[in-house]
């Protein structure tokens, strides 16, 4: 299925010194460009009225399902400047796909493939000159679906709205990669065996702030959680992956089993190390092994990843009881290979064998 994207052009673009002077510092997820992608879908029509219009609010009747129960996905990934001047996309096909597996867990309209692809190829055309040059720097684009039927009955909506916005940011972590500190919470979890760990929806994001919160307190700059059975098993950071690496050169991911975000840098990052010779476990990881083997030395690296932050290191984990440090504490030496291997890819600094990368203009 395709559909054809009307162009409305912005009326009233920011003017281009005001948009550069927000690009030379954009931070992240404060810069939003002058268009938006939007599609709508009603039960028995589909999807329709795709278009590139003008950001501009969207009006919600306060009687629309998402604002009472939830149902809502997006997708996250960035389009890079290559040192050619042309942009491209990195892996847009994954999201597509891992957006319709989140739709499916939520009970709402799978958006087909190349509608999604192209929804993000047309917004980066139109606000091609968003993306930044700074090191570093790109266009995080963000597509997602929300219930928007008018009706407070318990059921699947009839009728939806998908839309793409788009965000020029910097480098997430300011001032340079730098280890952060994990707190290991024992009174939250993420995600149960038969919950929406799996599906990028924004209710697991709401679930998690009160743990953030609890890690915050703690002094630690992120959190990391458990499995909900056991409490033992390593999971993820509620908006990252985790990756151990140990002494051997052997890395290891917790597997994937609906409890876990499907992450494509995760993917990536394994194809890349296993392209490497690395051997790659996707096998569980417990928080005592975690500070055994950090403190034994035979874990001499651990790192988070994801599209926003890329790969970033993990320098000490705490919990109730415990307060480790993971090899030097600072940056490793393989999680710093695997973060400049994936971005030289991104930014067209490397060759991509994969396949990965898609030009737009
Ligand atoms: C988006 C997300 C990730 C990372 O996925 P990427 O595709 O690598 O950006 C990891 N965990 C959660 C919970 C997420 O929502």
């Amino acid at each position: 299925m395709s559909l054809t994207f009307d162009f409305k052009p912005n009326p009233a673009p920011l003017a281009t010194e005001e948009r550069e002077g927000l690009l030379a510092d954009p931070g992240f997820g404060r810069v939003f460009t002058d268009h938006m992608a939007v599609v709508q879908y009603t039960e028995g029509k589909g999807w329709h009225s795709a278009r590139i219009q003008p950001r501009e609010a969207i009006a919600t009747d306060p009687a629309s399902s998402v604002l009472h129960y939830a149902q809502e996905i997006f997708e996250g990934l960035k389009a890079y400047r290559h040192p050619d001047g042309s942009i491209a996309l990195f892996r847009p096909d994954a999201n597509a796909r891992r957006l319709q597996n989140s739709a499916e867990r939520m009970a709402m309209p799978a958006l087909p493939e190349d509608i999604f692809v192209e929804s993000v190829r047309a917004l980066v055309r139109t606000d091609k000159d968003w993306v930044p040059s700074i090191p570093e720097g790109a266009l995080y684009l963000r597509p997602f679906v929300f219930a928007s039927e008018v009706f407070l009955g318990v059921k699947p909506s009839a009728e939806y709205i998908y839309a793409v916005i788009a965000s020029s940011v910097g480098s997430y972590w300011k001032g340079g990669v730098k280890a952060i500190s994990l707190w290991a919470t024992k009174t939250y979890t993420r995600a149960a065996p038969g919950g929406t760990g799996a599906a990028k929806c924004g209710g697991n994001y709401a679930a998690s702030l009160i743990a953030l919160a609890e890690a915050s307190r703690q002094g630690c700059d992120q959190v990391v959680f458990l499995d909900a059975v056991e409490r033992r098993y390593v999971e993820e950071l509620g908006g990252m992956n985790v990756f151990f690496v140990f002494a051997d050169g052997t890395v290891r991911t917790p597997p994937l089993g609906g409890t876990i975000l499907p992450g494509i840098t995760r993917d990536s990052l394994i194809r890349l190390a296993r392209d490497q010779g690395l051997t790659v476990e996707e096998a569980p990881y417990s928080i005592e092994d975690w500070q055994a083997d950090a403190e034994s030395g035979r874990l001499v690296e651990a790192f988070a990843c994801g599209t926003a932050a890329v790969v970033t290191p993990i320098g000490r984990v705490k919990g109730d009881g415990f307060d480790f440090t993971v090899g030097s504490g600072g940056p490793g030496q393989l999680t710093e290979r695997l973060h400049r291997q994936l971005t030289d890819i991104q930014f067209g600094r490397a060759a991509d064998p994969y396949g990965w990368v898609q030009r737009v203009v």
